[in-house]
């Protein structure tokens, strides 16, 4: 048997289907079979095995899997030992925060000290609580963390937060944020000795980068005055140097053609119209490399 490549996705949750789909906008075909453990690639030896997010980090570790698609909050947790994060994924965005009560008065951790804080997130938390120099109490919870300090479990909590909606339902409001998070690209450590996985992993990496480089970038076009080139390409947003193309009879302006890598907002077109562009095109990139 041909040997395959396996990267650990969410098997459900809030991350099945972003991985998914930024597995299949990278050209993977998936097939759904009757198996729950593994979905196939169809048109590369590539399969995904399918489990609980907490679990993906020790399955890359261990050369279960070569690849994961996992929340940097998991890996976080779980320590990053000698997992490569190969890249941000752009999706799956959230917030670990510490949360309060209402009204509850934060001047920064000192105003932990001393404090129970519930969090499904314990080793996470205790590093930033070593980082700032504090000493809190440390209650760990599977779940529903969010109801801890009404049922005087803890305080405060230190939670995932998307919008801030459960918090606001639990009246709680974020006081401070712990990390970062979005979905990530992790590596194992383990290399499998096989030319065929090399390439194939190699186009894996190579191939999700372009998804999520192209995702949000948008390729601008416009016609300009040669006078406003310098100012249009300082609004134009995350762009290198344009292309600048001349227009037929005209002596004066030019065709600006550029891709940008941040969002283009209407306020944008407004100030390129106000430096004298026209003819205003934003076109979504489908791929890129
Ligand atoms: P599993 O059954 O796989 O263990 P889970 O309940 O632990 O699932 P989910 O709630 O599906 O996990 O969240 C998976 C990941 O989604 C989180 O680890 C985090 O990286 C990301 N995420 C994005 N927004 C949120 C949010 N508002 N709350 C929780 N997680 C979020
Ligand atoms: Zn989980």
């Amino acid at each position: 048997m041909t040997p395959r490549l396996r990267i650990a996705i969410q098997k459900s949750g809030r991350l099945g289907e972003g991985s998914i789909g930024i597995i299949e906008s990278a050209g993977f075909r998936v097939i759904k079979g009757a198996n729950e453990l593994f979905y196939r690639i169809e048109n590369a030896p590539i399969d995904l095995l399918c489990v609980r997010d907490d679990d993906i980090p020790t399955f890359v570790e261990v050369g279960i899997a070569d690849f994961g698609i996992v929340g940097r909050n998991v890996v976080e947790e779980h320590g990053a030992g000698a997992l490569t994060e190969v890249m941000k994924l752009g999706f799956g965005r959230c917030d670990l925060k510490i949360a309060a009560p209402v009204g509850f008065s934060y001047a920064g951790p000192q105003s932990l000290k001393g404090l129970r804080i519930a969090t499904s997130y314990a080793n996470t938390l205790k590093r930033f609580l070593e980082r700032a120099g504090v000493w809190a109490e440390i209650v760990p919870m599977r779940g529903a963390v969010e109801v801890a300090p009404r049922l005087k479990l803890a305080q405060v909590i230190c939670d995932l937060v998307s919008t801030g909606a459960t918090l606001e339902a639990n009246g709680l409001a974020a006081v401070d944020t712990v990390m970062q998070s979005e979905a990530v690209l992790i590596r194992s450590p383990i290399q499998r000795d096989d030319p065929e996985l090399t390439h194939v992993a190699e186009s894996v990496v190579q191939r999700l980068r372009g998804v999520s480089a192209s995702r949000g970038a948008k390729y601008v076009m416009m016609n300009a005055p040669k006078a406003s080139l310098a100012e249009i390409s300082r609004i134009l947003p995350g762009a290198g140097a344009p292309t600048v193309t001349p227009l037929a009879g005209r002596e004066d302006a030019v065709a600006v053609h550029a891709v940008c890598q941040e969002s283009v907002f209407w306020e944008t077109l407004e100030q390129l119209r106000a430096a004298g562009a026209s003819a205003i095109l934003v076109l979504p990139i489908e791929k890129m490399m």
